[in-house]
């Protein structure tokens, strides 16, 4: 068994399974309207962080590395309105991470699978990938949640144990096991965990070459990789950031200086206005991807975040600005290619991957205080995003019918595939439809690892307390331990904040609401709030005090392309409630229910303490 699919073995499979048309979304990557308000709002001070000594781990410690550290927290059930909940999104990833494995005791991911075959099938892999073990460990956090941790067990033995035979820290697809190390040390507490992910860097370091002020990798002739091949440094400083932001390390410190120095300035993947050049080979020639390049300048607005580096964060936001312009920020659809593609399909296809590297640019630049596109967030995960998760496999069932009962091969697996693969984010997604096309696989490993990691991301900032202050940046259903939102919309245009603690706070309130219509009222008593930018002040609230913000919320229809096809789509708030015309396969929007009263339902709240 060796670790995650080398590019070749990638496109083999691919190539094999489902011929060379749709070779494209993440198998490539392996080597790897402008916001409403530009208003600033700097809402984090980032401190700098602490430095720490260099405590050794016994080798006692180390082995018990391999167990499984269930997160710490408070647990409970609570009426909500039924509206999005991405703490039920984490559930189900839960369920895709640990079912779309092989069942012996190896456990080994599967990257795709068909619904073109009778029975439908998913294919078997030979390896692991670090890109599951850190999304399902950030969603074990998010819900505390214990379903089949047999396969977190055996990803971890095998990982340690890839790490004590050095064969981890020498390639960049190394960078989600050093994600996932960072945070592993910071939600276990283990300096066992800080240290390997410091080992891993430091071997990582030991094959970069090291200039001035930046570092690079050299291709099989000694030269710098630049272009589609220096994309897979994005990876790398994503680890090495994450190391620096939890661990303070030093060393891992200098190691991002030089990648992000590399990458914006040495490697040619974009232009001095952050637009995207990397292009990878071809049938038709150079290709754009989107998110070979996205991902590279999500590791840099990472970096900006993790150091407050001013030029970086200018630098990211021409490059998110850029990437807006070529999708359509509205739902969130971003293409999987820009302008150059890869072969002469139909359809211009999203990739789950291309909207969260927007969702967490979008988000960093906002905590950065580069402006304020929380509303592109908003929409983004309102939509597309979370659509391009799978809620439900029965469809899977319905389109296999269409096809002859083939027998299912040994290197396939054909057991329960519909009810395993919920959860999966899609790979190759329409506008309104979950595929494509009828035969686009129906999982995308790379897409759930990332997916999960913008619903981590999401949930961790959409709200943020700071110095005697809560402020809410975006009114999702969330529980935190300063307070729980419940969120009314797009039901109707109410929140209510549940309060935990004593504090002030702040609410922003989305573009689509005109600020004079806001009402508030703290346990039932109007209050008057203040606007500062799109930020209510609610002033100071006791634990226990519930406050209420209302505001008006209608629906309106929008005529407009979303790729290369023609929509009408019916929105309320910032949801899309309808399109027309619908999905064939797993139809999008099926959201009728938002147009009638609200709806409520038990849910399970978990809040981590660490
Ligand atoms: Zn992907």
């Amino acid at each position: 068994m060796k670790i995650g699919l080398s590019r070749r073995d990638f496109l083999k499979i691919v190539t094999a399974v489902f011929g060379t048309g749709i070779v494209s979304a993440c198998e490539r990557l392996l080597p790897a309207q402008t916001p409403m308000s530009t208003s600033t709002k700097t809402t984090t001070k980032i401190p700098s962080p602490t430095i720490t000594s260099q405590p050794k781990c016994s080798a006692d410690a180390f082995n018990a590395l391999t167990q499984v550290v269930m997160p710490k927290g408070e647990r409970y059930l609570a009426d909500v309105p039924d509206t999005l909940d991405l703490f039920e999104n984490a559930k189900l990833a839960i369920n895709a991470f640990t079912r779309c494995t092989n069942p012996d005791d190896s456990c080994e991911t599967y990257f795709y699978g068909s619904a073109a075959r009778n029975p439908p099938v998913m294919f078997k892999a030979d390896g692991l990938n670090a890109k599951f073990s850190e999304g399902l460990s950030l969603m074990r956090y998010l819900t505390g949640s214990s379903f089949n941790t047999q396969v977190d067990q055996r990803w971890r033995e095998y990982f340690l144990e890839m790490f004590q035979k050095e064969s981890i820290g020498l390639t960049f697809t190394d960078a989600r096991f050093i994600c996932w190390a960072a945070n592993n040390s910071q939600q276990e507490k283990s300096v066992c965990w800080q240290e390997v992910a410091e080992e891993a860097i430091s071997r990582l370091s030991r094959i970069l070459t090291h200039e001035r002020d930046y570092c690079y990798l050299t291709n099989s002739n000694g030269e710098m990789n630049t272009g589609w091949e220096a994309t897979q440094e994005g990876w790398t400083l994503q680890g090495v950031t994450s190391v620096y932001s939890i661990t303070g390390s030093l060393s891992a410190r200098k190691l991002a200086d030089e990648l992000a120095r590399y990458l914006k300035d040495h490697a040619q993947i974009f232009d001095a206005n952050g637009r995207f050049l990397a292009r990878h080979e071809s049938e038709k020639g150079p290709a754009l991807h989107f998110h070979g390049n996205g991902n590279t300048m999500t590791a840099l607005s990472e970096y900006a975040l993790a150091t407050h580096d001013q030029e970086f964060a200018d630098f990211v936001q021409k490059g998110y600005e850029y990437a807006r312009s070529v999708g359509w920020p509205l739902v969130g659809f971003f293409p999987e290619y820009i302008e150059d593609w890869p072969d002469d399909r139909p359809y211009i296809d999203c990739e789950t991957c291309a909207t969260v590297d927007m969702v967490m640019m979008a988000t960093n630049l906002s905590k950065l205080g580069k402006g304020d596109y929380w509303d592109d967030v908003d929409r983004y995960v309102r939509n597309q995003f979370t659509e391009m998760q799978m809620k439900n496999g029965d469809w899977i069932n319905e389109v296999a019918k269409d096809y002859l009962n083939t027998p299912v091969r040994p290197d396939e697996d054909g057991d329960q595939v519909s009810d395993r693969v919920v959860g999966s984010f899609a790979g190759w997604a329409s506008a309104n439809d979950y595929c494509a096309n009828k035969e686009s696989p129906i999982i995308s490993g790379c897409c759930t690892g990332n997916g999960a990691r913008a619903i981590f991301h999401v949930l961790e900032n959409m709200l943020e307390f700071d110095d005697g202050k809560l402020s809410v940046h975006l009114l999702l259903n969330h529980a935190s331990p300063w307070a729980d939102v419940n969120s009314y919309i797009p039901f109707s245009g109410q929140i209510d904040i549940l309060m935990k603690t004593a504090c002030n706070v702040e609410i922003r309130i989305p573009e689509w609401v005109k600020p004079e219509e806001v009402t508030c009222s703290v346990n039932n008593a109007p209050r008057e709030v203040n606007l500062q930018g799109r930020y209510a002040q609610i002033g100071s609230v006791e634990s226990g005090n519930v406050v209420t913000m209302n505001f008006p919320i209608s629906e309106r229809t929008v005529k407009t392309s979303l790729g290369n096809v023609s929509y009408t789509l019916i929105i309320k708030g910032n949801d899309v409630i309808s399109i027309d015309p619908p999905g064939h396969w797993h139809a999008f929007y099926q959201r009728e229910h938002y147009r009638e009263k609200v709806r409520w339902v038990k849910r399970e709240r978990f809040v981590p303490v660490l």
